[in-house]
């Protein structure tokens, strides 16, 4: 087995080349944080044009005992891979909910969450949803499902059945990344949604690049005609929220106003706007 009394890395680098030994190890890596459920939810202020704090979007972190704080990009494409996506979405779904009670009471109106593909095809989907905001006695319209465009790749007809269930338990559903994905402007209107959020590589620098500004403002103009309400993310700067405000973005997101925090310092900085 292990040589010269080596770690298992240098063990299994012989055979497997690192990047796949890295994915192997994160895999454990996960599996275990799930079990010890190493998770947290830092939220992100949405707020309106008036800079009014309306929303938050609930946003996963793993707080691993030696690495520190796992930004999601790192982890939750290969938990997507596995199929371990499904268990923490579960913690992630039940914590929003959890959590979802103060931040209405602290003036909110809404609490977004995150939807990996992989959720919207088990059998209990929408029983699950269901029974979760029923037993954290929360109205299913404080909850926003969002979803990027590419849920609609491998079975559009059955992802837009579940989203018209969604709705019809009073949960709302947004487009996540708008414009970076497969769907398009040309059905937006056949798709049971409430909100398109979008994508922040098309408002980044969006006051002084045109092509961007072009499209944002085509967007915005669209999904208005079509009552579809609109965030612009990842707004950094005054020139970008000028922008996107004078074309008509319903709301905002972005480090501008605030940064992802942990629930209790959201909590403070929401009360700190109504003063
Ligand atoms: P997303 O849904 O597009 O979330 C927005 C990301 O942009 C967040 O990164 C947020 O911190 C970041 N952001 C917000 N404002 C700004 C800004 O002004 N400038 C810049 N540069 N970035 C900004 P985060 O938290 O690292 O999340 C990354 C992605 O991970 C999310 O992108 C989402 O796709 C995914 N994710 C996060 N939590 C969950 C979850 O619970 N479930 C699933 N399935 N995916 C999640
Ligand atoms: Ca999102
Ligand atoms: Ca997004
Ligand atoms: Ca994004």
């Amino acid at each position: 087995a292990k040589r010269r009394g080596g770690s298992s890395w240098h063990w299994y680098s012989s055979n497997l080349d690192a990047g796949m030994q890295q994915q192997v190890e994160l895999r454990t890596h996960l599996q275990e944080a799930i079990q010890k459920e190493q998770f947290e939810l830092f939220y992100q202020p949405i707020v309106d044009s008036l800079g009014k704090p309306r929303a938050v979007e609930a946003l996963v972190r793993w707080n691993h005992p030696d690495k520190g704080y796992i930004p999601p990009n790192d982890f939750i494409p290969l938990a997507e891979a596995t199929g371990q996506i499904i268990a923490i979405a579960d913690w992630v779904f039940e914590r929003t909910c959890r959590d979802t009670k103060a931040l209405v009471n602290a003036g909110l109106d809404s609490v977004s969450v995150n939807f990996s593909p992989l959720q919207f095809y088990r059998d209990d989907f929408i029983e699950n949803v269901a029974a979760t905001v029923r037993d954290y006695g929360i109205e299913p319209g404080q909850i926003v499902i969002e979803i990027t465009e590419n849920v609609f790749m491998r079975d559009s007809e059955h992802m837009i059945n579940l989203l018209h269930q969604l709705r019809e338990l009073g949960l709302r559903v947004a487009i996540d990344d708008f414009g970076t994905g497969f769907a398009s402007l040309s059905y937006l209107n056949q798709l049971p949604v409430d909100g398109i959020k979008i994508d922040r590589t098309f408002i980044s620098g969006i006051d002084n690049a045109g092509r961007n500004s072009a499209i944002t403002r085509g967007v915005l103009m669209i999904a208005k005609e079509l009552g579809v309400r609109t965030i612009a993310e990842g707004v950094e700067t005054e020139g970008e929220r000028e922008f996107v405000v004078t074309h008509g973005s319903d709301l905002m997101q972005g480090y501008l106003f605030c940064r992802p925090q942990p629930l209790e310092t959201v909590l403070k900085w929401v009360a700190e706007q109504d003063k």
